[in-house]
């Protein structure tokens, strides 16, 4: 089954600080022209969805609003399943932050099942016709592989390639960056 979607984790991933990775940008375009469809995620909850999106805006990247999933939108939509509304998550994860961003992050962000699930409900596509793509083999390599999506490590972020022969989590594919992403596309990609 081909690949119509794409996960992307964001820090180490698409970007590094405020500096986009080697390929990132122009990867984004191609892949949207191609017509697959991408998410982001971000493990940290204080910064809010739109404040993702607007960064991604300003490196040249463009994503919507909705295309960003963060831990905190993932708690607000496990609230939601069970309360029936869509509760704030800005007020949700209000004071102390610091405590509860952290156990937002822990319980919804990744390797959580409910993280990677909102994202595929995001792109409404089964697993199996999705790839997540990330630089950390304890989180994004392992959300992938326990949920049956296709799993791309890039070597932008935190993961050096001696790290993957120890690691219980091994990915399927392995890149240098987001710039060699379009030619597995090429491979792995498509609508049927
Ligand atoms: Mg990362």
């Amino acid at each position: 089954m081909k690949v119509a979607g794409y996960i992307f984790d964001l820090d180490g991933t698409i970007y590094r600080g405020d500096r986009l990775t080697f390929g990132a940008c122009q990867t984004i375009r191609i892949l949207q022209k191609r017509g697959r469809k991408n998410v982001f995620l971000s493990n940290k909850p204080l910064f809010s969805r739109k404040a993702y999106a607007e960064k991604l805006w300003t490196l040249g990247i463009p994503a919507q609003e909705d295309e960003v999933i963060t831990s905190s939108c993932v708690l607000a939509r496990e609230l939601a399943k069970e309360d029936g509304e869509i509760p704030d998550a800005a007020a949700v994860i209000a004071a102390p932050q610091a405590t509860t961003g952290r156990k937002v992050e822990k319980i919804f962000g990744k390797p959580s099942r409910y993280m990677i699930q909102t994202a595929l409900e995001v792109l409404g596509l089964p697993p199996e016709k999705c790839a997540m793509v990330g630089d950390r083999l304890e989180t994004d390599i392992r959300t992938a592989k326990e949920n049956g999506l296709t799993a791309i490590l890039v070597f932008t972020g935190v993961t050096r390639p001696e790290d993957l022969r120890n690691s219980p989590f091994q990915p399927d594919y392995v890149l240098s960056s987001l710039a060699e992403l379009p030619a597995l596309d090429e491979k792995i990609g498509g609508d049927e």
